[in-house]
């Protein structure tokens, strides 16, 4: 692929600008119907023939790409480059919050080699990009990995619980997470098990659209997040994103009952059976009533363990029950299912389920349902699959639960205890009440 292919140009128009020997960062004349365009040749996102071109002016335009367009290239130029702003000045008298970096799309731009948005970010860039950010705390970053979260796995959960108990035992009034979100509610949910008894907040946060966009969500949302972290009232891990398409408020979920729902929306994440922790507009409101209060003098139990044995396993119908006898025999030692509706799948898994269990293997059962609870003593199936010796995982997310049976089995290998844990509520990953409606996006309007 050629450099104008990897930065979006397609047919005709890649054919022109090849023609005319055009690059990224070039000076072009364009005459198309009749007018003359002068401007930088930029790279093309998304969908289109057109040719972009920045103007005199700064603005971008297209070109349509007909056969009357002709483009003569003016002269080389350099090609976009990052240019680390100038950090703003600190105010030590605001809250002393550290805003970590771990990559995705927040901590991304364009990459003007592939045209792609990459990972490359550090969390003092992004402290110089919003530099909104002095106003309200006294920032201090720290780099800990480069890369997209779909690439996290338990050892990297682990590094991040480390890295933020030793921020937090330095008495640092709150801590965000710069993280990518395809995968942020599953660390949401492992550093609400990792880190018991915070004192201060933790906050995760990421962007739908890279920050040298113009329509980046990335500094509104950082600056709710860094917000959060230092002005808040209760302590432990949330996940701040848009509350709605608008830019207006900042919504900050528990980390365990947090699920990305939308590709692409601002406002991505909803809270699932439960109330956010918070909105975040010029200062911080609470939404809901059971939270732990910050208080700088409780001491972090630091517990970052994760077991690698676990799989999450969805059924559907024409399920084949083999699969849970083949994990069993890969050495798996715990198994979350998705069932249906109210905690079900069918008969035919029943054999494999209680050969798993009677080896010591720990089952747990979340519904496929978004919203609501695991009933499993109404129907007769349910009742069987308990007396098989499934764990009910009640209204937690079945990614959650899948992080909780991981985070279990690092802490004990003694099933019984396992089970104890997963029973507990360990990090509000279990409501004792049930929301009539899943989470929404009305939150302010109550459930
Ligand atoms: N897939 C990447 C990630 O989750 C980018 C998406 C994003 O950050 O929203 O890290």
């Amino acid at each position: 692929m050629c450099e104008l292919e990897g930065l979006g140009y397609r047919g005709k128009a890649l054919e022109l600008l090849r023609g005319a020997d055009c690059s990224v960062g070039d000076i072009l004349e364009i005459s198309s119907r009749g007018r003359v365009y002068e401007g930088i040749l930029m790279p093309r996102f998304g969908a289109g023939a057109a040719i972009i071109v920045k103007l005199k002016s700064g603005y971008n335009i297209g070109i349509e790409v007909t056969d009357m367009v002709e483009i003569k290239r003016l002269g080389r130029g350099a090609k976009p480059a990052f240019v680390a702003p100038l950090l703003p000045k600190q105010n030590p008298a605001l809250p002393h919050v550290v805003i970590m970096s771990t990559g995705g799309t927040i901590a991304s731009r364009v990459d003007y080699r592939t045209g792609a948005v990459r990972s490359a970010m550090s969390a003092n860039d992004l402290l110089g990009v919003v530099p909104e950010l002095a106003d309200i705390a006294r920032v201090e970053t720290e780099f800990v990995f480069s890369i997209y979260s779909e690439d996290f796995c338990q050892r990297d959960w682990s590094e991040l619980a480390l890295r933020v108990a030793k921020r937090v035992e330095e008495g640092v009034d709150g801590v965000v997470i710069a993280h990518g979100t395809d995968t942020m509610a599953y660390t949401s949910a492992a550093l609400s098990f990792a880190l018991q008894g915070l004192p201060v907040p933790v906050i995760l946060v990421g962007a739908q659209r890279s920050s040298d966009r113009p329509s980046s969500d990335a500094a509104t949302n950082l600056i709710g997040a860094v917000r959060a972290a230092g002005e808040a009232p209760f302590a432990g891990v949330g996940l701040a994103m848009h509350e709605s398409i608008s830019d207006a408020a900042i919504v900050v979920h528990r980390g365990t009952k947090v699920r990305k729902c939308h590709t692409s929306r601002r406002d991505t994440f909803q809270s699932v059976n439960g109330l956010p922790f918070a909105v975040v507009e010029d200062r911080v409101v609470m939404l809901s009533e059971h939270y732990q209060r910050r208080d700088p003098s409780r001491r972090l139990v630091l517990r970052q363990k994760f077991s690698d044995a676990v799989v999450l396993v969805k059924f559907y119908p024409g399920f084949d029950p083999s699969v849970i006898d083949f994990y069993v025999a890969q050495g798996m030692r715990g198994i979350v299912l998705e069932g249906s509706g109210l905690g079900h799948v069918s008969r035919v898994c029943f054999e494999s389920i209680g050969r798993a269990i009677d080896r010591g293997v720990v089952v747990g059962l979340a519904s496929q349902c978004v919203g609501g609870r695991v009933n499993m003593n109404v129907y007769d199936t349910g009742r069987d699959l308990l007396g098989l010796g499934v764990v009910a995982f009640e209204d937690m997310l079945a990614e959650t639960g899948l992080v909780k049976l991981m985070w279990a089995l690092g802490q004990t290998d003694d099933t019984r205890q396992v089970v104890e844990l997963l029973r507990a509520d360990v990090a509000g990953e279990y409501s004792c009440c049930t929301l009539l409606r899943e989470g929404s996006l009305h939150y302010r309007g109550g459930l």
